[in-house]
């Protein structure tokens, strides 16, 4: 069972060769999401190989260009290959309106329906859940409302030995098992120990994504333990007060809150053009926190289930 995360685009607001601007595609399991849409998502998409047509669901964290101008080009895409499904879009207030106008004035119409879920930066709430995933916003602090996501696997169930199971054994007795729980008869006793007939839970992953944000404490709390986390590092450390009046963050600053909410692994990105070698930047957020990698264009995180 696959958790991967997928760098399409990471690099700052203004255009650089052989940088794309924000955008991620994280699978888990047979599902993909795409986090964010800088411009040429498409082509990325097409470069390492995914298919637009696995694409459910799309999650935009703010309404600056570089991380939702790849759209339009996507949406139109999709319809131009007869996508049917549903296409759920979860985005700040104001982008079902730009989607619409841009059809208004092309005459056009999509060959399916996006189901539009506008996100209260200002909140921390859930935007989709089932029996395997959690993904969830949490405010950011940027020149405009931006929101982080935190994609979640839900906790698993008890695996069965099944080598150790009698035969005969009743499937509500299995269930309870998986559930961990000890099977008793009706005097309490116990028939089947969940000890030994099951192994714990695999371990539960996440993926925190902090796309643009000035430097904020606040949302330790909500990515505590992240196997896998992104956050943005537009800037170095000597240039903290642009850092600060453009509400990005410096390298220095994306360390420190991997330190401070005790993530596993660090991916730092959207670092500005003017800085030539990102190495530095590597280096001075891993002086920070150890296990920090550069999130660049089509290298893939994995996550496994033992982490
Ligand atoms: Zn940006
Ligand atoms: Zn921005």
């Amino acid at each position: 069972m696959e958790f991967i995360l997928t760098i399409l685009g990471s690099g700052g607001a203004q255009p650089a060769q052989e940088k794309h601007p924000s955008a991620q595609i994280l699978q888990v399991n047979n599902r993909f999401f795409l986090i964010d849409v800088g411009e040429g998502t498409q082509i990325q998409l097409l470069r390492y190989g995914f298919s637009h047509q696995k694409i459910d669901h799309i999650f935009i964290s703010h309404l600056h260009g570089d991380h939702y101008l790849g759209l339009m080009g996507l949406l139109f895409s999709m319809h131009l290959s007869r996508r049917q499904a549903d296409l759920h879009l979860y985005s700040p207030p104001g982008l079902d309106e730009i989607i619409l106008l841009q059809l208004k004035h092309a005459r056009s119409s999509l060959s399916y329906r996006i189901c539009f879920h506008p996100v209260k930066a200002e909140e921390n709430e859930v935007l989709f859940e089932d029996e395997e995933i959690r993904i969830e916003s949490f405010p950011l602090d940027h020149r405009i409302p931006c929101s982080g996501f935190l994609f979640a696997e839900k906790n698993r169930q008890y695996r069965i030995i099944k080598e150790k199971l009698p035969t005969n054994i009743l499937l509500q007795h299995i269930a309870l098992l998986k559930q961990g729980k000890n099977v008793v008869d009706e005097q309490g006793r116990i028939l089947f120990e969940a000890s030994e007939y099951t192994r714990p839970p695999h371990h539960a992953r996440s993926y925190a994504y902090c796309s643009d944000t000035a430097y904020n404490p606040k949302i330790c709390s909500i990515i505590r333990h992240a196997d896998l986390c992104y956050h943005e590092a537009t800037f170095m450390e000597s240039d903290i007060q642009k850092a600060t009046e453009t509400y990005h963050s410096t390298a220095k600053q994306a360390g420190r809150i991997a330190k401070e909410a005790a993530v596993k692994r660090l991916l730092i990105g959207h670092i500005s053009a003017r800085y030539k070698k990102p190495d530095e930047l590597l280096i001075e957020a891993k002086s920070e926190f150890e296990f920090t990698e550069l999130a660049l264009e089509g290298n893939s995180f994995h996550v496994s289930r033992s982490s």
